[in-house]
């Protein structure tokens, strides 16, 4: 099996030790549900967000955003035997050849940037592949999904500049107004790194049709989401079936080459079978029997490895 997961939270949950015994920040063995030991010997390529919570502005948010880099850095470096920052699709499957795992670094919430449009370059520099502009609260850039207006003048000249910089615009999190501002503006591939099907499971966070049609019809990414609430509007027993409900209606809307893997892992409750990562090998067999090998090749590995060359 080849994996590339484009969102987890397990750098922020560790580095903040949310839930977590105070001495069990290491990425490689931990109580967290994403650890490196777990997929030893899988093809595996993982996007790690920078995860900005709502509560940081401007200089918190800048001192926020550079304690997580630190640990991020810390931990390549700790566990260089098992895992390596990457900055695009061929460098993973470089990594991936040498028995390690490639590692991914994106933002989760422009608030990173401080409403200061040179940081995107601080960002490039440290290798950020990838940024939400929000998160679900409002930030410089523009409103996520609990209010409903669009970007900020700020937020649209944010575009332009990650496009410059190499770094995809993530739509995940933002309101309707504040997606289809973004598809406007956008010149390159957007990406909805951790989103599902609205007519699935009616949430906020989660992709109406044409939101995802546009993705398809702009060489664009989506990743499935295994959080409970965005998988069924009944959380308590969310089965495989449910996943796999979302991943049908997407098919249909023609997103064979659109959907990808957004497990948002350390972010939030996932069901029992889909509990941590080493659940995603489970997964990828039952994703095979239902929708055949070759469109589960492209879900878990193809399509990504496409966008992120
Ligand atoms: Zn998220």
């Amino acid at each position: 099996m080849y994996l590339f997961d484009l969102h987890c939270d397990t750098i922020t949950r560790l580095n903040d030790g949310v839930r977590l015994e105070p001495n069990d920040r290491s990425l490689l063995l931990n109580a967290a549900q994403l650890a490196l030991g777990r997929m030893r010997g899988e093809n595996w390529c993982q996007c790690f967000a920078i995860f900005m919570p709502d509560e940081y502005r401007g200089r918190d948010a800048v001192d926020y955003y550079e304690r997580s880099y630190r640990y991020f850095l810390e931990q390549m470096s700790f566990h260089s035997a098992y895992v390596e920052q990457v900055q695009n699709a061929p460098e993973a499957e470089a990594v991936i050849a040498q028995g390690k795992a490639a590692a991914i670094l994106t933002v989760e919430g422009g608030s990173a940037l401080a409403g200061d449009l040179g940081r995107v370059e601080r960002l490039r520099e440290c290798g950020v592949r990838m940024m939400t502009l929000t998160w679900n609260g409002e930030n410089e850039l523009g409103s996520g999904n609990l209010t409903s207006h669009g970007l900020t003048d700020f937020g649209r000249a944010v575009i332009p500049a990650l496009e410059e910089a190499g770094i995809v615009a993530d739509v995940s999190h933002l309101n309707d107004a504040g997606f289809w501002e973004v598809a406007r503006l956008a010149k390159r591939p957007l990406c909805a790194s951790h989103s599902n099907s609205r007519s699935v499971c009616e949430h906020l966070r989660n992709l109406t049709d044409d939101q995802f049609r546009f993705l398809a019809e702009h060489q664009g990414l989506a990743g499935i989401n295994y959080y409970v609430g965005f998988l069924a509007e009944e959380a308590a027993n969310v089965t495989f079936d449910h996943l796999a409900a979302h991943v049908s209606h997407f098919l249909e809307l023609g997103g064979e080459d659109v959907l990808a893997l957004g497990s948002d892992f350390d972010g939030a409750d996932t069901p029992p079978w889909l509990s941590s990562v080493e659940h995603t090998c489970g997964l990828y067999t039952r994703m095979c029997a239902e929708f055949g090998r070759e469109i589960t090749d492209k879900i878990f590995w193809g399509n990504a490895f496409r966008f992120f060359s």
